[in-house]
């Protein structure tokens, strides 16, 4: 695509993305077709079903589940309708038939909207043969077999095969089936590429050559990071205005990108490819894939991919997981306002045991119906991600392992119980954090002056912080300041120095000298006298009065025993900074700051600590500085969601209480017994009715002061409390 081109397409994104917005008010029926699907099947057929399959059955099954939306796979690797396109290669079992054609027609019986599927990652020898310059080259200048499957080539996926060849395709499938969109898994390449093209435009791009590293501090590197996410939307852009062409309201939508911004800036509707657990992953995951995305995309739709097989890593891609894992995994989802979207691979069943399983979640996914329609959440508490920490920070021994600071974060408040969402930390204006009182920086090191000064601009509006260790010490490029760039809300400036991997370190917890009373940062902490301390420290020096509820006791021997006692039992060197910014006239509301040096997050998620649990759980609490809106008090660890749709409220409860919570699957649920849920409702709203739409059960409640009191008498996997609201 020339220059040119790519300007125009540019202006176009750039117009859909006003278009786009979320809180567009128009009805059910005038909706755009993107938002109306709120159950997906996805279909994807290996070579040989054409003929083997039965198209009537996945028919018949889309509709007893009540799927709204279908993906087929239509084309790329294996063409599954008669296709025109040279070297478009149809399946060799295809003969005169079109499976592809006959399942659009049967979905579009039943109103359904169909995307088609596209995987252009690999093709065959007749296109290497024809055109070895789309093949993806390796790091040695050797064409690349595919990894899997020798018998196929990778293709490049930023030269003329996707730019040219698979324009062509995407075009005659938009053409041929009028398909509402067009989705492409694996269109994104393999690592990097050398081929012809790669090397020839990286060149004219960056005037460097291709780099042989992917080590965050390579220039070359960097440049590479940056021309691939400009090829790739360049792509996004390209096939997105060719189908459009053909018809308007169809959308491309590519299978995950990597930048948040561009995906929540272009997309109307996306998907996340996190389809199930592998290793030690907690099934929270599923939801904080989504609020990652939510932080870009506002309420737009985002279809949940689960697989109904396993994700581990050898693959086993015709297998069923158990049934309580499939369901814990889509409850987290649905939760967190993803709508659900199952992907079989291959139409000819061995293990039809998920079918069931399947049937159960949409059936009751469509029964609870405009409960799940959300319109926001209503959560006041917001942790912050950042993709340029990601992608610049790192390289020194106390950053390895940096992701531990997010999902230790996460986990806290997951025990917490907060219901929470996420924020991107490019989009830190004033619009973007208005409906947060509290923001939470895990570890946010890679800041610029501009994001510094929106967070200061934040706390001037009243909003609260909490952060750790290096946040805001290092440039958006990864360049370390000289002390932090929020060192004036901090208090505290770093003093060039870091300690760790300490061992056998501890923090002193200290009640008031003079009254004897303790921080609310140390309830149900007061019998303690000592927790143990993080890993690794930064110095810091204060420049303001602080409390010292949490001081240093540095580390002392480990071994041999007889040498365990402390040297220095008590410092009055903070281990947290606590700062409130109190009513005045730049602070209308009471703003407090939590500043912790150390890597409280990171050793949470190593350790999972309960005192180090305890503590960011109280110190979440007491910069809130407010009621929050929902409140949930009973045994066992729950993922606690609040929704606003049009004429109701809701509250999700998942219940995550299970010896297979870290590492799965899940063999069975254990139900929790009573939770007390108290519910606060906004000033203007009556409640008309309460229900729980699993359990199916009107609930007694009590409204008292503006919040409402309830008890859930027990949760197997969901609950989901409806309030029936009128707007006065
Ligand atoms: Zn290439």
């Amino acid at each position: 695509m020339d220059r040119r081109d790519f300007l125009k397409t540019s202006i176009v994104a750039g117009a859909y993305a006003v278009l786009g917005t979320p809180w567009g008010a128009a009805k059910e029926n005038q909706k755009p077709w993107f938002d109306r699907p709120m159950r997906w099947a996805q279909l994807v057929l290996v070579e040989n079903d054409p003929g083997r399959f039965d198209p009537d059955f996945w028919l018949d099954y889309f509709k007893r589940i009540h799927a709204d939306g279908a993906c087929l796979s239509a084309g790329g690797v294996v063409a599954y309708y008669p296709t025109q396109i040279p070297l478009h290669h149809r399946s060799a079992w295809l003969g005169d038939s079109d499976p592809f054609g006959y399942l659009v027609r049967g979905c579009r019986k039943m109103k359904m909207a169909v995307i088609a599927r596209t995987d252009p990652h690999a093709a065959w020898n007749n296109v290497y043969e024809a055109h070895p310059d789309w093949v993806a080259v390796d790091s040695k200048g050797q064409k690349r077999r595919h990894w899997s499957n020798p018998e196929l080539w990778v293709t490049c996926a930023l030269g003329p095969y996707n730019f040219d060849f698979m324009t062509g395709v995407h075009k005659e499938i938009t053409a041929l089936y009028q398909v509402d969109g067009i989705f492409s898994n694996r269109w994104a390449g393999h690592g990097t590429c050398y081929c012809e093209h790669c090397v020839r435009n990286f060149k004219s791009f960056s005037g460097m050559d291709l780099p042989r590293t992917s080590d965050r501090h390579d220039p070359a590197y960097r440049k590479y990071l940056e021309w691939r996410i400009k090829l790739l939307k360049e792509l996004w852009f390209l096939w997105d205005r060719t189908i459009r062409e053909v018809k308007p309201t169809s959308r491309y939508i590519p299978n995950g990108f990597p930048d948040n911004i561009v995906t929540g800036a272009l997309s109307d509707i996306f998907f996340t490819d996190h389809q199930a657990r592998r290793g030690v992953i907690p099934p929270w995951s599923n939801g904080k894939r989504t609020k990652e995305l939510r932080a870009t995309m506002g309420m737009k739709p985002i279809g949940g991919i689960f697989s109904i097989g396993l994700e581990e890593r050898y693959r086993w891609k015709d297998s069923v997981q158990s049934e309580a894992e499939t369901r814990i995994w889509v409850a987290e989802g649905i939760a967190n306002n993803l709508r659900p979207w199952f992907v079989k691979f291959s139409g000819t069943l061995y293990d039809r045991r998920w079918l069931k399983v399947v049937e159960k979640i949409y059936q009751w996914h469509y029964r609870a119906g405009p409960y799940l329609r959300n319109v926001a959440p209503l959560a006041r508490v917001a942790m912050v991600y950042s993709e340029q920490t990601d992608r610049y920070y790192g390289g020194q021994r106390w950053q390895e392992q940096s992701k531990g600071h997010g999902l230790g974060m996460y986990h806290a408040l997951i025990e917490a119980r907060v219901p929470f969402e996420m924020v991107n930390d490019r989009l830190l204006a004033p619009k973007g954090l208005k409906p947060f009182k509290l923001l939470i920086l895990p570890n946010i090191a890679a800041l610029s002056e501009a994001q510094c000064e929106q967070l200061r601009q934040y706390v001037q509006r009243g909003g609260s912080l909490v952060a750790t260790f290096e946040t805001s010490l290092y440039d958006e490029q990864g360049k370390q300041r000289r002390d932090f760039g929020l060192a004036d809300l901090f208090g505290v400036s770093y003093n060039n120095r870091l300690e760790g991997p300490m061992k056998n370190s501890y923090l002193r917890l200290k009640s008031d000298s003079e009254k004897g009373r303790f921080h609310p940062v140390l309830n149900g902490l007061e019998d303690a006298y000592r927790i143990i301390n993080g890993i690794w420290r930064l110095d810091v020096k204060p420049n303001l009065d602080f409390p010292s509820p949490v001081t240093l006791v540095p580390a002392y021997p480990d071994l041999p025993m007889e040498h365990v006692y402390p040297r220095k039992p008590d410092t009055n060197i903070r281990e947290v900074y606590l700062r409130e910014l109190g009513s005045t006239v730049r602070c209308p509301a009471q703003s407090r700051i939590a500043y912790i040096p150390w890597d409280i997050d990171r050793t949470f998620w190593d350790i999972m600590n309960v005192d180090h649990g305890r503590l960011l759980r109280n110190v979440i609490d007491w910069t809130l500085n407010e009621e929050p809106p929902v409140q949930v008090i009973g045994p066992g660890i729950l993922d606690v969601t609040v929704w606003r749709q049009k004429q109701s409220m809701t509250v999700h409860l998942v219940n995550l209480t299970n010896p297979m919570m870290m590492k799965g699957p899940f063999r069975e649920f254990i139900p929790i017994g009573e939770q007390k849920v108290q519910v606060q409702i906004p000033r203007n709203i009556t409640i008309k009715k309460i229900h729980l739409l699993v359990g199916d059960k009107t609930p007694d409640y009590e409204i008292k002061d503006g919040i409402v009191s309830l008890t859930v008498p027990s949760i197997l996997d969901h609950e989901v409390v409806a309030l029936d609201i009128r707007v006065n």
